[in-house]
């Protein structure tokens, strides 16, 4: 295994009289703080050569720093090395009977991969191991096209680009000194979520919702911030897949940012369903809500992504939680509509599941993480906590539509908190 020195961790007991040395009597520059709130840290990061110095203040005396400190004084605390694949570099420690903190890698900050080693196995320093972030979404080298199988099923996630939502509206009651640790906001409080469709292949080709589609006008794209620099056609060209090779799309409800993409505007003007040989299939009760918007659901709802496709005959309105295709069949959650379904995926003894926006990001884990704009909150919560219930006991493959960074992940839950494990497509 190739491995390359990151960062070394100094745990820090006053760090006026830390930085009176490193920055003032060395002369290093240091970097603006980083606060990980789940651990209680303050980082302080001095970049020096390849690498860094970290040093750690902890913010409250239950930081694990503090009582590092408490324990042993300020001093080393960890080593950071950089690999490649930590997967494989996890598997070959197991391999030789190296004991590890995490069996697991585990999500570390912005979006890295993280797997602690205990100094039992590493003669006395706890050793991090780290494989950097997957690209930034931002990365125009970053693929938007992410290949999984279950069983006999092929998944592909896609991407319709990008679009920026009021981080309030995202996370509802959660106080924005919260939320905004795992979801910076722009200067006007906006968040970054991305838009993808999945893709399931088996005994028929599916697409479950299709993004926020190409017919709105500039003065829509500036007041959602969308950026559809690279879009679904793109993402479907990548994956090989022909908008006639679609035979079925199927709509978690009828917002903009998911039913968009349904349709089309023809070069005559006229609107026509994106994919000609796709039967729609929606919820009725869905259907109904977005023909009749109220004035909190208005806004969300946009009849040029809809009515096409009941004139064109090629919509299909189902009543109940029914199986669509062989291993793919839906749930009601309600919550953030009344209709609002998710996609429950099964095959070969393996599940996955397409969470729409009932848990719309990686950061919506904690059950009462709950969007402002959702319409019946206290039925997202239900829905929520037995749908992550049942994806930790299953070990479900878990899709985030909205998240700007990981496309899908498992849940892992350990002490009561939960984290998401990305999966490489
Ligand atoms: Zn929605
Ligand atoms: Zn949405």
């Amino acid at each position: 295994m190739k491995a390359v020195l990151d960062h070394v961790g100094i745990a820090v007991e006053n760090l006026a009289a830390a930085l009176a040395f490193y920055r003032d009597a060395l002369g290093l520059e240091i970097e603006a703080p980083e606060e990980v709130t789940s651990q209680r840290v303050r980082a302080h990061f001095v970049p020096v050569g390849e690498s860094k110095l970290e040093l750690l203040e902890a913010t409250a005396p239950d930081s694990p720093i503090a009582k590092y400190v408490g324990k042993r004084g300020p001093g080393l605390h960890h080593i950071t090395l950089r690999v490649d694949d930590i997967h494989a570099a996890v598997a070959q420690l197991k391999a030789r009977g190296a004991k590890l903190i995490d069996e697991q890698p585990r999500a570390g900050a912005e979006g890295a991969l993280i797997a602690f080693i205990h100094p039992a196995a590493t003669h006395g320093v706890l050793v991090e191991l780290k494989q950097s972030p997957v690209p930034s979404p931002q990365s125009p080298t970053m693929s938007r096209v992410q290949r999984f199988s279950l069983g006999d099923l092929e998944l592909v996630s896609l991407c319709d680009g990008f679009l920026q939502v009021d981080g309030g509206a995202m996370f509802g009651s959660v106080p924005k000194p919260l939320w905004e640790q795992e979801a910076p906001p722009d200067a006007r409080n906006r968040i970054r979520m991305a838009m993808r469709p999945l893709i399931v292949r088996g005994a028929r080709t599916m697409i479950i919702d299709a993004g926020v589609g190409d017919k709105e006008d500039a003065a829509f794209d500036e007041a959602y911030g969308i950026d559809r620099a690279k879009a679904l056609d793109q993402s479907l060209a990548e994956a090989g897949i022909a908008p006639e090779a679609i035979d079925l799309v199927l709509a978690s409800h009828l917002h903009f940012d998911h039913a968009g993409g349904f349709t089309v505007r023809d070069p005559g003007g006229r609107l026509r369903p994106r994919f000609p040989r796709a039967q729609y299939i929606a919820r009725r009760g869905e259907w109904d809500d977005a023909g009749h918007p109220h004035a909190r659901s208005r806004a969300a709802y946009r009849a040029d992504n809809v009515v096409p496709l009941a004139e064109a005959g090629v919509l299909q309105l189902v009543d109940d939680d029914v199986t669509i295709m062989p291993g793919v069949r839906v749930r009601r959650t309600g919550g953030h509509t009344m209709h609002h379904q998710i996609v429950l995926i099964e095959s070969g003894g393996k599940t996955a599941a397409f969470a729409a926006d009932l848990v719309p990001t990686a950061a919506h884990l904690p059950e009462s993480w709950i969007a402002g704009c959702d319409l019946y909150p206290m039925e997202t919560l239900a829905a929520k906590t037995q749908f992550l219930k049942e994806a930790v006991e299953r070990n479900t493959l878990v899709f985030f539509e909205h998240d700007p960074v990981i496309a899908a992940g498992y849940i892992r839950e350990q002490d009561g908190r939960r984290s998401v494990m990305p999966a490489p497509g």
